[in-house]
């Protein structure tokens, strides 16, 4: 399918999820997939547009429920990249037991959380990663509350690629997402996304460290321990106004949840979607059973 009239961005002008569609338009050729190939499930809030404006399969579902619709599509239909998207309130908040859920079961897909510090759709209000003492409608004396900690949280819960990039340098981001796409398993990426209309004060515009890059991280992304010291580290300086990002953890060993269940002979070699959509009897007897319930 290709639309007559590309659908234009509404973003407002100046806002970083341009970054993540000009990254992910660059990252999806070069991991050799084309639209026909390529699932974007996305949640709710400014962020949730984003598959309005890439030319592949798309499904936008409700607010946090991105990533149990991934999971499903790609448990159903393997050969098919999947990558969620969501903002940080969607991802961490509202959806923030999927988030949990899907790391500790390693389902393949890319997971893309585009930070901005605030809930942006809805005006501005207070989200989990906004800083202590950060003035919003909803929290007009400051926010009393400490700020999630994503990347921490997202290896604790068992992601076997953890990255953060900035929407601020979209060929940084482009590598990651490239190396996100092609690792097998949960691969989740905070995406740093300014937000110049709601959150103006947020670090998200200031020069950022290359952690894969710079001499004085000298570190190991397949050492855990490692990655969670420079982690807590990251996460500190962000509210601080340093800003590092890079790819921290991965973990190229451990099986997918797909994989494991092909282990234990609970998967079947056949995907499900080809067996219901190839006119076979399964898709015509479940067809039938949904039209004698509702008759
Ligand atoms: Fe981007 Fe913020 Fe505008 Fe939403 S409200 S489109 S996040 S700048």
């Amino acid at each position: 399918y290709t639309p007559e009239i590309e659908p234009q961005p509404t973003w407002c002008p100046g806002c970083g999820d341009f970054g993540v569609l000009k990254s992910l338009k660059g990252a999806l050729p070069e991991v050799g997939r084309t639209p026909e190939e390529t699932l974007l499930v996305t949640g709710i809030g400014c962020s949730g547009k984003l598959n309005s404006y890439l030319d592949s399969y798309g499904f936008h579902t409700i607010h946090g429920r991105s990533l149990p619709v991934a999971r499903a599509a790609k448990l159903a239909n393997p050969g098919v990249e999947v990558v969620a998207a969501g903002g940080d309130g969607d991802g961490y908040g509202i959806g923030g037991n999927h988030f949990m859920h899907t790391a500790r079961e390693n389902h393949d897909m890319t997971y893309i959380v585009f930070n901005n510090e605030i809930f942006g759709l809805t005006k501005g209000q207070t989200s989990p990663t906004s800083p202590k003492g950060h003035k919003s409608k909803t929290q007009p004396h400051g926010s009393a509350k400490t700020p999630i900690r994503p990347l921490s949280l997202s290896l604790t819960s068992g992601a076997s690629f953890v990255a953060r990039t900035a929407a601020v340098n979209p060929n940084q981001a482009q590598r990651i997402l490239k190396e996100a796409m092609e690792h097998d398993g949960f691969a989740h990426i905070d995406f740093l996304t300014q937000c110049p209309t709601w959150n103006k004060d947020a670090k998200q515009y200031v020069p950022y460290t290359d952690i894969n890059e710079s001499e004085d991280y000298d570190f190991d992304p397949t050492n855990r321990a490692e990655a969670q010291e420079l982690m807590r580290e990251t996460e500190d300086k962000l509210y601080e106004g340093e800003v590092l990002t890079g790819v921290y953890y991965r973990d190229d060993e451990r099986p997918s949840y797909q994989q494991e269940k092909q282990q234990i002979g609970e998967m079947p070699e056949e995907p499900l979607a080809e067996r219901y959509f190839d006119g076979d009897y399964e898709w015509e007897r479940s067809y039938d059973q949904f039209i004698d319930k509702h008759k």
